[in-house]
């Protein structure tokens, strides 16, 4: 791409800060340093149309963990560690809510339940063992008693007979949150560039030389924000993990409102208004869905459809409106990685499934090592 003059005078001269990848670390990230130096260049390139990896695609859940999840983090984590997980993403939704507002977001504190289905009974009976230990755990944060044992009472088939619920969890409006960030990020005066891949950079005296498929150009700081896609730019810090998802069309009289795990998270559904959106699956085939291509497979598909049939839905009619699929950053661990990676270049990224709650504070944090 030929640029003028003016071009390279007004968008690409001067850039104190380039942030890479426009999901809400990206966009969060630039919000702030922006709050913090009001008068700084600040560009955001995005290779997507639109936000293109996670922060658009996922299933809106303001969670903070099932207790069969922290029970499994606790098996490879220490409890400082676990601890500091949870806590992290109950701020990042408070910063999340804070900047955006829950009207926006249409924020609304359903409850996260945990499903057990018949065969994982074990699994059931192992949480209910470990539900004191657990409530003292994460007491500092929620309080007495979060997880509670609670009636099956939206009628789901072939699970054991309660759930086992953390109130504190709620959904969003996933849309609503990204276009509304990209908004309150522009009015700021951030230049948000789309359809720009950065394909590499370069150390330079003052800065970084920053190279895309369309032009180079200088930067003062080089932030990375591009969780799934990390391996182009950073090696193997982060490995892709695609998720799956469907969405029904409206529901008649449909009677299920919150969000709710199975199988240690790897499915999770929820109401959006009269329709269910179900994903998950990852675990059928994890090789297969270590990829950056978005697609679906009728491995993970059929088991859906089935799960939905069989155990959300039993008897009742629904037609399957959408399916898509999003990129996620996963790693051995799962603290997001926030680092200096070499003088001026900075990455915050493997945000695993949980980067809506945990989005916010990692693009706080980024902004923060960049100041
Ligand atoms: C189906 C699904 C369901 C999920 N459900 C939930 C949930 O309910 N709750 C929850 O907390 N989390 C959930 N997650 C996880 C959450 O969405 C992610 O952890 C979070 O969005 C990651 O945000 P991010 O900004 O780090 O990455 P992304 O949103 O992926 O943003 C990275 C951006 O970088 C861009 N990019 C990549 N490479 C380049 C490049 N070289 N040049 C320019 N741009 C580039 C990409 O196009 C992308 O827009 C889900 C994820 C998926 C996929």
């Amino acid at each position: 791409m030929e640029l003028s003059y003016w071009e390279h005078k007004s968008w690409f001269s001067d850039v104190d800060y380039t942030v890479v990848g426009s999901g809400i670390v990206g966009l969060t990230c630039a919000l702030h340093l922006k709050l913090r130096y009001p008068e700084a260049k600040v560009l955001v390139l995005e290779k997507g149309v639109l936000p293109q990896g996670a922060s658009t695609k996922n299933a809106g859940f303001a969670c903070f963990g099932s207790i069969s999840e922290i029970m499994d983090d606790l098996q490879n984590h220490s409890e400082d560690e676990v601890l500091d997980l949870v806590e992290r993403r109950y701020h990042g939704v408070l910063l999340l809510r804070e900047t955006l507002g829950d009207k926006v977001l249409e924020f609304q504190k359903g409850g996260g339940h945990e499903l057990f289905l018949e065969e994982d009974k074990e699994l059931y009976d192992q949480c209910l063992e470990a539900q004191q230990k657990i409530n003292k755990l994460v007491s500092p944060i929620f309080g007495k008693n979060t997880f509670v044992k609670l009636p099956n009472s939206f009628g789901f088939k072939g699970i054991v007979d309660h759930y086992i619920t953390n109130p504190h969890e709620g959904s969003i409006d996933t849309g609503n949150m990204v276009s509304s960030l990209l908004r309150k990020v522009q009015s700021t005066g951030v230049m948000v560039l789309n359809t720009v891949t950065v394909e590499n950079y370069q150390k330079i005296p003052d800065g970084v030389r920053i190279l895309t498929d369309k032009f180079e150009f200088n930067s003062g700081k080089l932030l990375i924000a591009t969780n799934g896609f990390a391996s182009q730019l950073l090696g193997d810090l982060v490995k892709p993990a695609r998720a799956q998802v469907l969405i029904t069309e409206p529901i008649k009289d449909l009677h299920i409102q919150g969000t709710f795990h199975l199988d240690k998270g790897y499915y999770y559904f929820r109401n959006v208004g009269n329709r269910i959106l179900f994903g998950g699956g990852r675990n059928l085939d994890f090789e297969a869905e270590e990829t950056t291509e978005f697609g679906q497979t009728s491995l993970v598909q059929d088991r859906l459809e089935s799960l939905l049939q069989e155990v959300i839905l039993p008897g009742k009619p629904f037609n399957i409106s959408s399916r898509w699929s999003g990129i996620m950053g996963v790693g051995t661990r799962k603290k997001p990685i926030v680092k200096e990676l070499s003088e001026g270049v900075y990455c915050g990224v493997r945000l695993g499934g949980m980067g809506i709650a945990i989005g916010s504070i990692v693009g706080k944090e980024l902004a923060q090592l960049a100041q």
